[in-house]
This record gives C-alpha cells, structure tokens and sequence, in this order.
C-alpha cells in the first residue's frame, strides 16, 4: 500500500534521508523508532509529498506521490492534485493542530466539506459517528481548549478519519501527553490496527510497538539500520546501535 523507493532528502548540506525503502503491505502497521534528528518526521512528511524529496519514489496504492511520468522525465503535480493525494492519507502530528476557532465537530466535518466537496449535512452524521468511536463523542459542541491534551489528540484522529484516508500515518500521537493521557490514545490507535487500517506509527512508546507492529524499523542517521517483526527488532536487535537505543527508551 505504502512503497517508498531510493528515498533521499536534503536541507541545505545536511543529508537527512540517505536512501530510504520502505513497503507497507495494506493493513499492515508499521512502527518507526530512531533518536531525534533520525529523519522519521521527515519521512513521514515526505510521504505526503509535505517535503519533496531529491531522489527516489514513493507511491501510494500504486499511485506515484507528488510526480506525474511523462517519458521518463518527472513533473511535479499541480497543487490541486497534490492536495487529492494528501486527502487520502490521514496525517496525525505530536501537537494534534486543530483549529481554535472551530468546534469539534466543525474541525472533524471542515476537510471532507472543502476538500472533498461533500455536503456538511451529509457528512456530520458521519463525524459523529467518528467522535463516538474515538470516545469524544460528548464533546462535539466545545472548543478545543476546553480539552484535555488526549481528548484533542483523539479528535485530531477523528478528523484524520474523516476523508476516509487510505494510509494513517502518526508522527509522535503521545510524546506532547501527560502519562496518564497516553494510554487513551493508544487505544485508538491499537483498535484502527485491529480494524485493519494500514499505519506508519513514529513512537517511542515500545510496549505499544511490541503489541500492534507487523514491521520495527529502526532508523538512524537517514538510514534503515534494521527492520523486522517485533520480536527481532526489539527483542533481539542485530545491530548494536539498535540494542543500545531500546534500552535506553525502555
Ligand atoms: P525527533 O525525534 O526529534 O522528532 P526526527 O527523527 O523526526 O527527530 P527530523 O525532524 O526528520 O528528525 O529531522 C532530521 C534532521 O533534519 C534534523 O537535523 C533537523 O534539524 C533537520 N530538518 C528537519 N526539517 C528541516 C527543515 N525544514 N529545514 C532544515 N533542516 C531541517
Ligand atoms: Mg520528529
């Protein structure tokens, strides 16, 4: 579902990306660990085409991100195409961004009224029904800041659902969250896997990974170091590098 290709990206000198591949079969979820600075927001945000890469491809249920092929030269898409293909990934940040001025239910309704052009009557029924299932649900009239942080980021979810996005992908969802707010989101996030939505998970949280990881994949340094099931990866990890990261967030 998700294929990432020969991926390399740069700022300026500093190469961030140094050749990065990655599938992610359809359902499957995918937990990336690495220290700060690794590269794993950066990849996430290229996946969306939110950076451009230098070199390398990513497609998206086979469809190429960001570029349209004509010979074997590659165009950048315009911004309108580059913002469908952005509808159909939902992207969940560590600092959930929703909007102030918006209600909750006006934050979950907001993309698939504009973006997608669908009729608000038609679609509040279903951001309700979204608000339940992340347990919100009571909270649709308030504002934001009347919200704990694991209320908002749970509606950040919520709305990231609401385009009905082929892939999730979750930059650091518990890292901004008091402790006892983590587990709550988790949860979400676990119940979407068991539903069979295809994710990319950037956490640190490794019990988490250990429960719901098809693929770990430890990155360091804008490379893969090491990539398998969990029961390798963080309970047997080849690489020395790896071994010490995961005791250290242990
Ligand atoms: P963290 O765990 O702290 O979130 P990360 O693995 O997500 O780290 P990135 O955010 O991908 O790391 O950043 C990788 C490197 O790229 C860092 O050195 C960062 O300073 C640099 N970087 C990221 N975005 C930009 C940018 N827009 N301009 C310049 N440098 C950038
Ligand atoms: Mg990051």
């Amino acid at each position: 579902m998700i294929d990432v290709r020969g991926v390399h990206k740069s700022f300026g000198d500093l190469e961030v990306l140094k050749g990065i591949d990655l599938e992610v079969p359809a359902g499957d979820v995918t937990v990336i660990l690495g220290p700060s600075g690794s590269g794993k927001s950066t990849l996430l945000r290229s996946i969306n085409h939110l950076e451009k890469v230098d070199r390398g491809l990513i497609r998206i249920d086979g469809e190429l991100i960001g570029y349209r092929r004509r010979g074997d030269k590659l165009h950048e898409l315009r911004e309108r195409e580059i913002l469908r293909q952005r509808s159909q990934v939902g992207f969940v940040f560590q600092t959930f961004n929703l909007f102030a001025h918006l209600t909750v239910l006006q934050n979950v309704v907001e993309a698939p009224v504009s973006a997608q052009r669908r009729k608000r009557s038609e679609v509040e029924p279903y951001a309700r029904e979204l608000l339940e299932r992340v347990g919100v649900a009571e909270k649709a009239d308030v504002y934001p800041r009347q919200l704990s942080g694991g209320q908002q980021q749970r509606v950040a979810i919520a709305r990231a659902l609401a385009l009905k996005p082929k892939v999730l992908l979750f930059d650091e969802p518990t890292s901004a969250l008091d402790p006892e707010l983590v587990g709550e989101v988790l949860d979400v996030i676990k119940e979407l896997a068991r539903d069979g939505a295809t994710m990319v998970v950037v956490t640190h949280e490794i019990g988490f990974a250990r429960e719901i990881a098809d693929t770990v994949v430890f990155i360091d340094g804008g490379r893969i170091v090491e990539s398998g099931p969990p029961r390798e990866v963080l309970d047997n990890p080849v690489h020395e590098r790896t071994r010490a990261f995961i005791s250290k967030v242990l």
